[in-house]
């Protein structure tokens, strides 16, 4: 094929047809329009289901802490009454003892028969959870008639020493002692006699901790949950699961005590890590009005929240497998839509276009044609048309063959296509017969034109192996008048003067006004 014939695939070579361009352009648009519905499309189904996703993680996790919330308070005001009915069996026994001292002077509580009986009444009403004792000033206990193993001394202790300076209405928690051999672990409480004397001057009451720990150990949440009792101070005074090192440690130094205590006396929190130990953990604590009591109930953040992660895992996965395939959907349909609309346009190039010049064929050429008719009527502007035969074209085709011939009328397309401006429309009629509109143009001005094409035809040169092809066009010229009342009578006149240049001799223009 020769390089210089007009490109079909080129938008702005001259003779194009308009239509066809707007074809093309419109299509392209139709294109870049169906791509971004998909894009926005796919966006917005993919900020939907993430978005949803998103809700339903913060909901159902927050759900799961309020349902822990709700265990964690029941739970801790169950093991706060239990722990308080304890303490307050202490006290009861303080006070009948102390009335007891009160109400008989003369009596030595240490060996007299009715206080044993007293005493040895609450140890065994408990079943042995707590034992009464008594102690002098210098802190020497001793555990009338009941030889129960009691702590040695309690002179340094601090409970024993607030006992023995404050007034005799409260009690004093100490922090758990070990007592006896094999050691058992008490939490001593000591509260003075209103009349004391040399020898019985101090109540102490020794809580058998694993009283307190059988009550825990059943009720704390599993795996990882913890029941901890606190003297208000910080002192750990029993905690479930147990763990001996832990005993009468202070947790004053803990988040709890530094962040949620000073806020507010009971209530749910999320510690960091507790002083006791490391992990993540809610709690629920509550001080008790009546005691010097802090009861703590906690358990981990990774157990409530290990279902919840397990799901979200899982909606997640299935979220992203959704929008994987919702973006190789969008992506195949961007890929069709392409496809689509180049083949849209290939199919009206291929209706619209003669292929063997890349002008506009005879129908296309004719649609354009109709329309610019109707425009300049519209408009009242100047439209001129021009028809054009190449000359001897026979002889061509007989001295240097068909394939010379094409490329004559393939040189000729290109030659016309340059003489053009873009909005003039080029067309082969058939043959060797191509057409010109040329919108907004009088007839002098496309008779100029026109001779400017003949000329240029005249300089194509085809080197063949029979020798070089020249030829020359005869060309009919006509403009719309006032009486064309269709294309019809325009193309007719069009002819008539091609016919009229043929007969003068050809290689010639000759325009024909209305
Ligand atoms: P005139 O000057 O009177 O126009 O003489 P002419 O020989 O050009 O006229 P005629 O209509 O007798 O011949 C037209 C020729 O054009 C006949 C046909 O073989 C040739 N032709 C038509 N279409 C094609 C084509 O696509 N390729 C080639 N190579 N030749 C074509
Ligand atoms: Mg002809
Ligand atoms: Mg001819």
């Amino acid at each position: 094929m020769s390089e210089n014939h007009v490109s079909a695939g080129n938008p702005d070579s001259p003779g194009r047809p308009p239509s066809s361009r707007l074809v093309e352009e419109q299509a392209a648009a139709g294109d870049l329009r169906a791509r971004r519905f998909i894009r926005l499309v796919t966006a917005l189904f993919l900020l939907i289901l993430w978005s949803f996703v998103a809700y339903w993680a913060a909901s159902s996790r927050q759900d799961a802490i309020d349902s822990t919330e709700q265990v964690l308070r029941r739970l801790d005001h169950a093991v706060e009454e239990q722990t308080r009915r304890l303490f307050k069996m202490v006290d009861v026994a303080f006070g009948a003892a102390d009335q007891w001292v009160l109400d008989h002077p003369g009596s030595d509580p240490r060996s007299d028969r009715r206080f044993l009986h007293l005493a040895s009444g609450f140890g065994t009403r408990l079943g042995g959870a707590i034992t009464l004792h008594l102690a002098d000033s210098s802190g020497n206990v001793v555990s009338p008639g009941q030889g129960l193993p009691v702590p040695k001394q309690l002179r340094d202790e601090d409970f024993f020493r607030a006992a023995v300076a404050a007034d005799p209405s409260r009690f004093h928690i100490g922090a758990p002692l070990s007592v006896g051999s094999p050691a058992i672990w008490k939490i001593p409480v000591a509260q003075r006699l209103t009349t004391p004397t040399d020898h019985a001057a101090v109540l102490v009451a020794l809580i058998d901790l694993s009283a307190l720990m059988s009550l825990y150990e059943e009720e704390r949440v599993r795996p990882n949950g913890a029941i901890v009792l606190l003297r208000r101070d910080g002192i750990l005074l029993a905690r479930a699961p147990h763990d001996e090192r832990l005993l009468g440690k202070s947790l004053v130094g803990g988040q709890l005590y530094r962040e949620f205590l000073p806020r507010s006396e009971r209530g749910f929190a999320l510690l960091d890590r507790t002083a006791t130990d490391a992990t993540e953990k809610f709690v629920s604590y509550s001080t008790m009005s009546d005691f010097p009591l802090l009861t703590v109930v906690s358990t981990a953040t990774a157990d409530v929240l290990e279902g919840w992660r397990r799901h979200a895992l899982v909606i997640a996965l299935a979220a992203l497998a959704v929008s994987i395939v919702a973006l190789l959907v969008a992506r195949r349909l961007t890929e069709m839509v392409a496809v689509l609309s180049a083949r849209t346009a290939e199919l009206h190039h291929l209706a619209t276009t003669d292929l063997m010049t890349g002008v506009s064929n005879r129908h296309s050429f004719l649609q354009d044609l109709y329309r610019e008719f109707a425009r300049s009527r519209r408009y009242r502007t100047p439209l001129s048309i021009m028809i054009f035969d190449l000359d001897f074209f026979k002889q061509i085709n007989d001295g240097y063959g068909h394939a010379a011939g094409d490329e004559a009328l393939r040189a000729f397309a290109a030659a016309a296509g340059e003489c053009l401006r873009g909005m003039d429309v080029l067309g082969r009629l058939g043959g060797e017969e191509f057409g010109i509109i040329l919108p907004s143009t009088a007839l002098d001005q496309a008779e100029v034109v026109a001779e400017r094409i003949r000329g240029a035809v005249t300089r194509i040169a085809i080197e063949t192996e029979y020798g070089t092809v020249r030829f020359t066009t005869s060309v009919g010229v006509a403009q719309i008048g006032d009486d064309d009342d269709s294309v019809d009578s325009l193309l007719a006149r069009a002819d008539s003067a091609l016919y009229a240049a043929k007969a003068a001799g050809r290689n010639r223009v000759i325009a024909r006004s209305a």
